[in-house]
């Protein structure tokens, strides 16, 4: 299993750095050659936290039109992001409960 980080410039909405990285762990896919799963979270190195998981089948080749049960990384990369966010905004909400 590989796991690719990258770094994102957003501030954490928990701890407030700036060390959180969009990691993306790829495994095999098996029923089809040339297409591998891929799991896409944000993660702050610092408090730990993690985003929601975004998966889904993306092709590691270059293929001229995407069967309909691939996505790509970029996709599943802003959904990760999203779901990030998401957590962000509820985090807050509960913050005013309190
Ligand atoms: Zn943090």
């Amino acid at each position: 299993m590989n796991i690719v980080e990258i770094s994102t410039d957003k501030q954490c909405p928990f701890c407030g750095c700036k060390k959180n990285y969009l990691s993306c762990k790829s495994s095999k896919y098996s029923k089809t050659e040339g297409f591998e799963k891929h799991k896409w979270y944000v993660r702050c190195s610092n408090c730990k936290a993690t985003g929601g998981n975004a998966t889904g089948i993306v092709a590691v080749k270059k293929i001229g039109e995407l069967p309909s049960f691939c996505t790509t990384d970029k996709v599943l990369k802003r959904k990760a992001i999203d779901k990030w966010t998401v957590k962000f905004n509820n985090n807050k909400e509960q913050q005013y409960e309190l």
